[in-house]
């Protein structure tokens, strides 16, 4: 093929323009119908697919060889379909190459799966040969979708001044709260190199550096025990700036997604976003990521409670618990069996029961409506603000389980009543996190994010002696109920760092061999700043509407955190684990293997 081309058109780019036109085409066989006096190819490349028809001489002869997804190079013209041919559904549905020449290119081998049945096939056998399921065309819209977000963000981040800086993979540690990859290293012998959890030190050393506005495509590495949608390596659009408040922060991501958005999917997002503190979300939503796409928040009834009528209301509230109610809008129909359904949800959950009443034209009526005094029945209505046809329902117990086991349930009747309508995309931010969480078995405090988020000032003083009062500036995006990315200011000060350092029970001993360089860092004149990391591929799973993060990575690692294309991990050679002086005992029997 020295001066001619395999192809001058693309065989998704065909299309009546073209009737009469003698081109050329190379692309896969994604189809073959065999009539016996005329053979019917789609013939399919990254930008679509196209019928090519073999009906005579050595055309047809050849195409009696063709095997599925063998890779064809075409000369042909285009002509129109017969009327009674034309499929209306695809772009080039009306036309057709006739060939009059043809090459296999590459025969292919049987297939293990077929493309369009890829569905049936298992998720390591995909995986397996990942390049065949890669040319399905909704794979390939994934890989699209993920290529237009990223340069949108490349290119808005840039227009804003950031600078695309890469930090080294071969770091020391970063404490994202997961387990560290670990690479031996040969010349320091009996010493690792550990992968980035996130580029967090680094990105805050270049503010130390005087970069100003930070950016990268960062790739992420967590040896964490896999669920579905969780990946060993992940990407983050990771962005720190300089001399920044919480709102610059936030005006800068509402732009950053509003182009990503609209450059991958078209979407156009309402901005500023709407914010919301962590107490709100939780105590509205049961949750720190609540889906907002429709409403149905959980209601407090404590201050109403006492004197309901219903011991176990007064017992609970009395007994320092709670009462929650949700008013599921026009679900009063809904039989006992299927509510009966939504009680053992919540007792999954630790609720005690689920109590009920339904709203009717004379009052309300079922459930515990006999036991609720005609006062706390009005307070009820006032507070729900429901009406007839609804269904009010309450959980009462601790506050943590009742909001949490309200905010599960909110969401699982929005998807049994179908409440969500298609195509709405709610982001909001959520605010003020607790600086610090316990551990309910030892006590101690570990930081919410991580351990450089700086506590909002009001809450400096004190800071040692209730953690748990703290609260941080601190933030997660969120979108339909998905995190999409967590960030915070930073702590820029050494002192107020070893603080906090020593809260979560670090003393210096530990600290210093682990982030002495750190903390040194930030006494060299270190600015204000903050940031965030955003999830590259849960956006592009929200905007392609994958069921898995598997779907819009391109080889993405099974929840063994295994690589069925390349085999990895595996063995490496005697000699390499001599030159980094390791050996390799037998296996501890706790490792998340062990457990499947
Ligand atoms: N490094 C953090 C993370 O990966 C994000 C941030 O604080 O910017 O969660």
């Amino acid at each position: 093929m020295s001066n001619e081309c395999y192809r001058t058109h693309r065989c998704g780019h065909v299309t009546e323009s073209h009737v009469g036109q003698e081109i050329k085409l190379a692309g896969w066989a994604a189809r073959i119908r065999d009539l016996g006096g005329v053979v019917f190819v789609d013939l399919r490349d990254r930008y679509g697919n196209v019928q090519v028809v073999f009906e005579d001489g050595e055309p047809l002869q050849i195409s009696k060889d063709f095997k599925l997804e063998s890779v064809l190079g075409i000369t042909g013209k285009v002509r129109l379909r017969p009327a009674d041919m034309i499929n209306p559904d695809k772009a080039s549905g009306s036309i057709e190459v006739v060939a009059s020449e043809v090459r296999i290119l590459n025969p292919a081998a049987p297939l293990p799966f077929q493309i369009d049945q890829a569905e049936k096939a298992t998720e390591e056998l995909r995986l397996k040969h990942r390049y065949i399921h890669l040319r399905h065309p909704v794979m390939a819209h994934n890989l699209l979708v993920r290529h237009l977000a990223s340069q949108a963000a490349r290119r808005y981040l840039s227009d804003q001044e950031f600078l695309e800086i890469e930090t080294p993979l071969l770091i020391k540690t970063t404490p994202e709260g997961a387990r560290d990859y670990v690479v031996p290293s040969r010349i320091h012998h009996g010493e690792f190199y550990a992968l980035p959890q996130s580029p967090q030190l680094y990105k805050q050393i270049l503010m130390t550096s005087g970069v100003d506005r930070y950016f990268q495509l960062a790739r992420c590495l967590r040896d964490e025990d896999l669920r579905s949608d969780r990946q060993p390596e992940h990407t983050q659009i990771d962005l720190e700036m300089s001399f920044v408040t919480e709102n610059e922060v936030f005006e800068v991501v509402e732009e950053l997604m509003s182009a990503v958005f609209s450059e991958a999917a078209g979407v156009t997002l309402p901005t500023p976003f709407p914010r919301i503190s962590y107490d709100d979300a939780m105590n509205l939503y049961g949750s720190d990521k609540p889906d907002l796409r429709f409403n149905c928040p959980i209601h407090s009834l404590d201050d109403l409670v006492p004197g309901c009528g219903f011991g176990v209301f007064e017992k609970t509230v009395a007994e320092g618990g709670t009462v929650r109610c949700l008013c599921a809008t026009q679900l009063a129909g809904w039989s006992r069996k299927q509510v009966d359904e939504l009680e053992e949800f919540v007792k999954d959950r630790g609720a005690a029961g689920l109590a009920r009443v339904k709203v009717t034209a004379d009052g309300f009526d079922t459930g515990i409506a006999k036991f609720l005094g005609e006062d706390f029945q009005s307070a009820l209505q006032e507070r729900t603000q429901c009406r007839e046809g609804d269904l009010l329902l309450f959980v009462a117990g601790k506050w943590k389980m009742a909001v949490a086991a309200l905010g599960a349930l909110r969401l699982e009747i929005s998807k049994r009543a179908d409440w969500i309508p298609k195509d709405t995309w709610a982001l909001a931010w959520v605010r003020n996190f607790p600086m610090f969480e316990q551990d309910e078995k030892t006590g101690g405090w570990t930081a919410c994010h991580h351990m450089f988020t700086q506590p909002r000032p009001e809450d400096m003083d004190g800071l040692e002696e209730d953690p748990g009062r703290a609260r941080a500036q601190l933030y997660d995006l969120v979108c339909n109920g998905v995190e999409l990315g967590s960030g915070s200011i930073r702590i820029h000060q050494r002192d107020l760092q070893e603080r906090i350092f020593r809260i979560v029970g670090m003393e210096s001993q530990e600290y210093l061999p682990k982030f002495g360089f750190f903390l040194e860092a930030l006494g060299y004149g270190t600015p204000p700043h903050g940031g965030i990391a955003l999830g590259l591929d849960r956006i592009i799973m929200l905007l392609t509407r994958s069921p898995s993060l598997r779907e819009v990575i391109a080889f993405p690692k099974t929840t063994l955190a295994a690589s069925p294309l390349d085999g990895s991990p595996g063995a490496i050679s005697g000699a390499q684990l001599k030159e980094l002086n390791l050996q390799i005992l037998p296996r501890v029997p706790d490792s998340p293997k062990d457990g499947q």
